[in-house]
C-alpha cells in the first residue's frame, strides 16, 4: 500500500500496496536497468510532460506518471573503449576505499544496557557506511543499524507474514494497522503523517512473504517522529479490537436500505478488484500469484506469476487477497494472524543515514521491552517449492473488451522455478547478467527475436526474479493469434537454446557489464531514497534466514564474476546456466490466457447472484439490522478525530522549516552561440547532461508521430551501425541516452512549452563519447527500417491498452486537459486517446491505420520523420544542459562546443499553426473493468483565479481530508485526489479504482461548499502547511535537481517566485481557504468531466442524467 507513494510520487491518494511495484529498484535483476528514467518509449511522452509539474511544486506527479518510473540507470559505462574515444578514462567511478567514515558508534556497553546484543559489525564500502548487526536478547527482534553520512534517514520494520489462503489477510492488515493505534488513537495517523510530516518516503508494502513498513526523512526530529508512529502502529494497532476498521479496509455487506440491493465493499476488496480487471495481472496471478504490482503497463507480468509455479507453499494463494476468497476472511482470523506474526520476535528491523545510532536503540528498547519471546519464527519459516519432475500447462480466461480481433489477443507466458533452494549470491548476480543480456535492452537478443517475429505486440514476464525464496525465470508475448500459440513456445525454446548454443557476443557482453556497472556504482535510485533501496536488498536474504550484509557487497562477486569472463569467455560463463536453470529444468509452467467478452459480466452476476441468495435468506430484522450497520460504518467514517487525538500525532513547528527554497546553483553562459545552464553539483564524477530542441515550428500532422520519431532514433541505427551495434555502444560508452517530447503550459503566456529532449549520462572522462553519441543519434540515423517501425507500432499500440486499464486516472486527467488547455491537447496529439483524431477515429484505431499505412506508403512516413528531424535539428532555439561538479564542467565544454557547431543553423526558428480544438463535452470511454476512473476540472485561471502559495497547501489539504473520506473511505474507491497545475490552471480531481461514477461527481461538486464550512484550528493548519513544504522540499538526487533547474528556466520561474510562492505557503490563513471556494466553484460549474468506466455504469449513468456522458469505445 502505499498511500505515501501515491500521493508522494505517483498519486494517487490512496493506501495502494505496492506490492513488488518497487522491486525493480534493488535487484540484480533486468527489471533493475531497463525501467530507467533514460528509457524513450513513446508512453513516456506523457509521463515526462507531467514531470515538470514538479518544479511548479504542486505535483501532479501521479497521474500520468502511474508508474512512477524509478529512475535508476540505465547506463552502461565504457571502460573497453576501441572505436569512440581517444582517451582511456575510467568506465566506472572506482569503488570507495577508505576506511569506516566518521560516524557515531554505539558501544558494546550502551548496546547491552538497552537490552541488545552485537552480533557482527562490518564496514561496507560500495555504500560507505558501518553496519552492525544487533540482536534484542530478550525477544529475538533483529536490528540492522547503518551509519553513514546519508542525510536522507530511512527506518523499516519487516515481518514475517506468509498467508494459507487468498483472503488477503496479510494486504488487509497493512492497510489497517496504519488506522489508529495505542498512542495515537484518531482514525488514520498515517494521514496526519501525510498532511504534516517532511517525510520524503512514507509507506508500506505487502509481499507474498513480507509485509514491510518503511519511513524516510532528512530532518532528525521529524524522522523519529515518524518511527515512534510506525512502531506503535505495528505492534498496538487499533484494528485488533476494532471491527469496523476490518470492514472498512477489508470488506463488508452495504445494504443502504432494505428495498435495495447487498453489495460488497471494502478498500482492499475494490483495490483487487481492480488488480483482477488487468489481464497482465490475471496472467500474473495465474503464474505466480501473489506479487501482482499495483501499477500496470508493461512490467507487470514479471512481478507475478507463482501459483502454478508454488502449488505447495506460500507462493501458491495470494497475499493481496483474490476478490472471490476475500468475503471468506473473518476478524477472528484477522486479529489471530496479527497477534501471531506482528511480534518483535518475527521482526527484522532497519536504520540507516547519519542519525546517531545510540538514539535508534533507545527507540526500539522501549517498544521492543514489552514483549517476550515467542515461537513465530519457526512457524513462519517459507517452505521451499520441491521442483517438478515434468511441466505443467495451464489454460485461463482474462476479461476483454469486444473491440478489436478478438482472436489476436492471446497471451502466453513460459515460467520456470529455477531452484529447489536458495541460490548463492555470485550465482544471482550471473543470473542477473545473464537477464540483462538476454532481455535488458531492445537490442537483446531473445527480446528482440521475439518481438522481431511478429508473433506479439509486447513482451510479457519479466526474466529473472529473485527476491522471493527461489528464483524464477518467466518470459512470453501478449497479443498473439489464437494459431500462433505454440510458434511463441517454440520461438522461445529455440532462442534459448540457440543462446546457449552460441553464447552472446563481446560488444553485447560488454554493454551488459558496463550499463550494470554503472547503475551500481552510480547508485541512483531516483526519488526512493537510497536506504531503503538497501534495506530491501538486504532483506532479500535476511527475510530467510541467510547474512543481511552480503547482499549490500557486490564489489568481490562482480570482480570475480568479470575475471571468470575474461578467462573462459561469455559461453562457459553463461550457457551452462540456460541449460540447467532453464533448458533441462522440468519444473516448467506454460501458462495461456483467452481473451472471454464475457468474462466481466459473468464474474460481475456471479457476484451479484451470491449477493441475491444471501438476501433472499434475510429475515426482515436481519435486513433492517444490516442497513443500521451499514449506516453506523459511515457515520463513524465521517465523524471528525477529536481533536486532542489529533494532536497525539507528533509533528514538527514551523519554525523547524526552512524559509528558503532549496537553492540548486546554476550559471547561464553561452558556448557557440547556444545558451548553456551549468549546475556544479557533487554528482561522483558522472556528468548528465539535457539538450532540449524547440518543437514549435512542427506542422501540426507530424505531431502524432513524435513518439514515434523518439523512439526511430534510439532503436533505428545508421548508415555504419545496426541499432544493435547503436544500442551496445551507448551501453558500452554512457550510462544510457533517452529522447522524448516535453510540453507544459506557461503562466502567463498564450504559447505553451514545446520542446524535444535528449537525456544522457556518463562518466565525465566519457563527455567526448556523450556528445558524439548524442550528435550520432540526432543527425546520422537512418529511418529507413520499415519492419522495426512498424514493430514500434504495434508495441505502442499494446502500451495504450495498458494504460487505458491500469492507469484510467491518467487517461482521464489527460483527456481533460486537452479539453482545457494546449499544452494538454498537443500532449495528446503526441500519444493520449486522442478520440477525435481524424474525424472521430479512436486512439488504437489510429495506429491500426497507420500500420497499414506502413505497408502501403512506407517512403510517406520515412520522409515524415525526415521532416520532423529537419524541424527540430537546430542552433536556434536550442539550450544545453549540464550537471556535475565544477571541474567536470569544465572539461566538458569543449565537447559542447563541437558537439554544436555539427548543429545544422537554421534560420529562426517560425512558429506552426496549431489548430487545437478543444471541445468541452463530458466524455465517457468504455473499458470492460470492474472499477472505474472518474475526473472533473476546470481552468480556474480562466475565472480569474491568481496564484497564490496557499494553492498548494489547500489542494494538498483537500486531497487529504474531503476526498479521502468521501471517495475512498465512503465511496470504497481506492483512492481519490486532486491536483492544481499551476502553470496551466487546470484544477482537477481523479478517483482511482472507484465503483462508483455520478456519486464521486456529486463528491467533487461539494468541495466549495466543504472549504467554506471549514472548521480548522492552528494545530491542523500548521500541519497541512509543514507536509506541504515537505512536498516542495522532497528528496532529489543531483541528477534531478539539474534537471528541475533546467525545467524552471524552460518555464519562466524565477528565484523570485519561488521564494514569494514558498512565503506564501508559510503564511497561509484559513482565510485563503475561503477565498479558495469561490475559485473552485468553477469546476462544479463549468468542469468538464471525463471518466473511463464500464459499460454498465456509464448506461446507468447516463439513464440517470440524460446524456451526460458522450460514450467513446477504446478497447
Ligand atoms: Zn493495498
Amino acid at each position: 500500500m502505499e498511500r505515501a507513494a501515491l500521493l508522494r510520487s505517483l498519486s494517487c491518494s490512496s493506501l495502494a500496496c505496492n506490492r513488488f511495484y518497487f522491486r525493480s529498484s534493488h535487484k540484480l535483476s533486468r527489471s533493475s536497468f531497463s525501467h530507467a528514467s533514460f528509457s524513450s518509449s513513446p508512453s513516456d511522452a506523457a509521463v515526462r510532460r507531467n514531470q515538470h509539474r514538479l518544479i511548479g511544486n504542486l505535483t501532479r506527479r501521479s497521474v500520468l506518471r502511474g508508474q512512477g518510473r524509478l529512475e535508476t540507470a540505465l547506463s552502461s559505462s565504457l571502460r573497453f573503449n576501441k572505436k569512440f574515444s581517444t582517451i582511456s578514462a575510467r568506465a566506472v567511478a572506482s569503488p570507495p576505499t577508505q576506511p569506516s567514515p566518521d560516524v557515531a558508534e554505539v558501544s558494546d556497553e550502551v548496546a547491552e544496557k538497552l537490552g541488545f546484543e552485537k552480533i557482527s559489525e562490518q564496514f561496507i564500502g560500495e555504500c560507505k557506511s558501518k553496519a552492525v548487526l544487533f540482536k534484542h536478547k530478550k525477544t529475538g527482534a533483529e536490528v540492522m543499524s547503518v551509519s553513514n553520512e546519508d542525510e536522507n534517514k530511512v527506518f523499516g520494520i519487516v515481518l514475517r507474514t506468509p498467508p494459507k489462503d487468498s483472503t488477503g489477510i496479510p494486504h488487509i492488515l497493512e492497510h489497517s494497522v496504519l488506522c489508529g493505534s495505542r498512542k495515537y488513537p484518531l482514525k488514520e495517523p498515517f494521514v496526519e503523517l501525510l498532511k504534516g510530516s517532511l517525510h520524503t518516503f512514507l509507506n508500506a508494502f505487502t509481499y507474498p512473504d513480507r509485509t514491510c513498513y518503511p519511513v524516510a526523512s532528512t530532518n532528525a526530529k521529524d524522522f523519529y517522529n515518524l518511527v515512534d508512529v510506525y512502531l506503535d502502529a505495528v505492534f498496538f494497532p487499533k484494528c485488533v479490537e476494532d471491527f469496523h476498521t476490518f470492514q472498512q479496509e477489508g470488506w463488508h455487506f452495504e445494504l443502504n436500505n432494505p428495498s435495495e440491493d447487498i453489495s460488497y465493499k471494502g478498500v482492499v476488496f475494490n483495490e483487487m478488484k481492480g488488480v483482477y480487471s488487468q489481464p497482465d495481472n490475471i496472467l500474473g496471478r495465474a503464474s505466480q500469484q501473489a506479487c501482482s504490482p499495483f501499477f500496470s503497463e508493461a512490467t507487470t507480468c514479471k512481478d507475478a506469476y507463482i501459483i502454478a509455479l508454488f502449488p505447495d507453499n506460500t507462493y501458491g494463494v495470494d497475499s493481496g487477497g483474490d476478490p472471490k476468497v476475500i468475503p471468506k476472511l473473518t476478524f477472528e482470523e484477522f486479529k489471530e494472524f496479527h497477534r501471531k506474526y506482528y511480534h518483535p520476535s518475527n521482526a527484522r528491523i532497519w536504520f540507516y543515514g547519519n542519525d546517531d545510532p545510540n538514539e535508534r536503540l533507545r527507540i526500539l528498547s522501549e517498544y521492543l521491552d514489552m514483549f517476550d519471546a515467542n515461537s513465530t519464527p519457526s512457524e513462519s519459516v517459507i517452505k521451499p517449492q520441491k521442483l517438478f519432475s515434468e511441466p505443467v500447462r495451464i489454460v485461463e480466461k482474462y476479461p476483454a473488451g469486444e473491440g478489436g480481433n478478438l482472436k489476436k489477443k492471446h497471451m502466453v507466458c513460459l515460467n520456470w522455478l529455477l531452484s529447489d533452494k536458495p541460490l548463492d549470491l555470485e550465482t544471482e548476480l550471473t543470473l542477473g547478467f545473464l537477464d540483462h543480456l538476454m532481455l535488458g535492452t531492445p537490442a537483446s537478443p531473445l527480446r528482440k527475436t521475439l518481438l522481431e517475429s511478429g508473433l506479439g505486440d509486447a513482451i510479457v514476464g519479466g526474466g529473472i526474479e529473485d527476491e522471493l525464496l527461489q528464483p524464477q525465470f518467466s518470459i512470453g508475448l501478449k497479443n498473439v493469434s489464437e494459431d500462433d500459440i505454440q510458434k511463441v513456445e517454440e520461438l522461445i525454446m529455440s532462442t534459448l537454446k540457440k543462446l546457449a548454443e552460441e553464447s552472446f557476443d563481446s560488444d553485447a557482453v560488454e554493454a551488459s557489464m558496463n550499463t550494470i556497472e554503472f547503475s551500481l556504482r552510480e547508485n541512483n535510485t531516483g526519488s526512493f531514497p537510497r536506504g531503503l533501496s538497501l534495506m530491501l536488498r538486504s532483506m532479500g536474504k535476511w527475510i530467510y534466514d541467510m547474512d543481511p550484509f552480503e547482499p549490500l557487497k557486490y564489489e568481490k562477486p562482480l570482480m570475480a564474476l568479470k575475471a571468470r569472463i575474461a578467462e573462459e569467455g561469455a559461453k562457459a560463463v553463461f550457457s551452462p546456466l540456460i541449460e540447467k536453470f532453464i533448458l533441462n529444468n522440468p519444473h516448467r509452467v506454460t501458462i495461456e490466457m483467452q481473451p472471454d467478452t464475457e468474462k466481466a459480466t459473468l464474474d460481475e452476476a456471479a457476484e451479484k447472484e451470491i449477493l441475491a441468495k444471501l438476501k433472499a435468506g434475510m429475515t426482515e430484522e436481519d435486513l433492517a439490522e444490516l442497513a443500521r450497520a451499514t449506516q453506523e460504518l459511515r457515520l463513524k467514517q465521517e465523524t471528525p478525530d477529536p481533536p486532542e487525538a489529533l494532536r497525539s500525532v507528533p509533528s514538527l513547528s514551523l519554525c523547524d522549516i526552512p524559509k528558503e527554497p532549496i537553492h540548486v546553483p546554476i550559471e547561464v553562459g553561452n558556448i557557440n552561440g547556444v545558451k548553456v545552464l551549468q549546475h556544479d553539483l557533487f554528482t561522483n564524477d558522472v556528468l548528465y547532461t539535457e539538450v532540449v530542441f524547440d518543437m514549435s515550428s512542427l506542422k501540426q500532422e507530424l505531431l502524432p508521430l513524435v513518439p514515434l520519431f523518439c523512439q526511430s532514433l534510439l532503436e533505428m541505427g545508421t548508415k555504419d551501425l545496426s541499432f544493435v551495434q547503436l544500442n551496445q555502444l551507448i551501453g558500452r560508452k554512457t550510462g544510457g541516452i533517452s529522447v522524448y517530447p516535453f510540453t507544459s503550459s506557461i503562466r502567463g503566456k498564450e504559447d505553451p512549452s514545446c520542446h524535444m529532449i535528449v537525456r544522457g549520462k556518463a562518466m565525465a572522462g566519457r563527455a567526448e563519447d556523450l556528445f558524439n553519441l548524442v550528435n550520432c543519434v540526432l543527425q546520422e540515423v537512418q529511418f529507413t527500417d520499415q519492419q522495426r517501425f512498424k514493430q514500434f507500432v504495434s508495441q505502442s499500440k499494446a502500451r495504450m491498452e495498458n494504460r487505458l486499464r491500469g492507469s484510467g486516472h491518467g487517461v482521464a486527467a489527460a483527456r481533460m486537459d486537452a479539453k482545457l488547455n494546449v499544452a494538454g491537447w498537443i500532449s495528446e496529439q503526441m500519444g493520449g486517446v486522442r478520440l477525435e483524431y481524424l474525424d472521430d477515429l479512436n486512439y488504437l484505431e489510429f495506429l491500426q491505420a497507420l500500420e497499414e499505412k506502413v505497408d502501403q506508403d512506407w517512403a510517406g512516413i520515412s520522409s515524415s520523420l525526415e521532416e520532423i528531424r529537419k524541424s527540430l535539428l537546430s542552433r536556434e532555439g536550442c539550450l544545453v544542459n549540464l550537471t556535475a561538479d565544477g571541474k567536470n564542467l569544465m572539461n566538458s565544454e569543449k565537447f559542447v562546443g563541437k558537439f554544436l557547431d555539427m548543429l545544422p543553423n537554421n534560420s529562426p526558428v517560425k512558429k506552426a499553426k496549431w489548430n487545437a480544438r478543444l471541445p468541452s463535452s463530458n466524455e465517457a470511454i468504455v473499458i470492460p473493468t470492474q472499477v472505474n476512473y472518474v475526473g472533473k476540472a476546470a481552468n480556474i485561471y480562466k475565472t480569474g483565479y491568481q496564484l497564490n502559495g496557499s494553492a498548494y497547501v489547500i489542494s494538498k489539504h483537500i486531497s487529504n481530508t474531503w476526498l479521502w473520506d468521501r471517495v475512498r473511505v465512503s465511496g470504497g474507491a481506492y483512492g481519490g485526489f486532486c491536483d492544481f497545475d499551476t502553470h496551466s490552471g487546470v484544477f482537477s480531481f481523479l478517483s482511482y479504482r472507484d465503483p462508483n461514477l455520478l456519486k464521486t461527481l456529486d463528491i467533487y461538486d461539494g468541495t466549495g461548499d466543504f472549504l467554506r464550512q471549514l472548521d480548522m484550528d492552528d494545530d491542523t493548519l500548521t500541519k497541512a502547511i509543514i507536509g506541504t513544504i515537505g512536498d516542495v522540499d522532497s528528496y532529489q538526487l543531483p541528477d534531478a535537481k539539474g534537471y528541475s533547474s533546467l525545467l524552471r528556466h524552460i518555464l519562466g520561474i524565477t528565484e523570485e517566485e519561488r521564494q514569494k510562492r514558498r512565503e506564501e505557503i508559510l503564511s497561509t490563513s484559513v482565510k485563503d481557504f475561503r477565498t479558495f471556494a469561490d475559485a473552485i466553484d468553477a469546476v462544479k460549474d463549468k468542469g468538464v468531466a471525463v471518466a473511463v468506466a464500464s459499460p454498465d455504469d456509464i448506461d446507468a449513468a447516463n439513464k440517470e442524467r440524460t446524456n451526460f456522458f458522450q460514450v467513446k469505445k477504446a478497447l
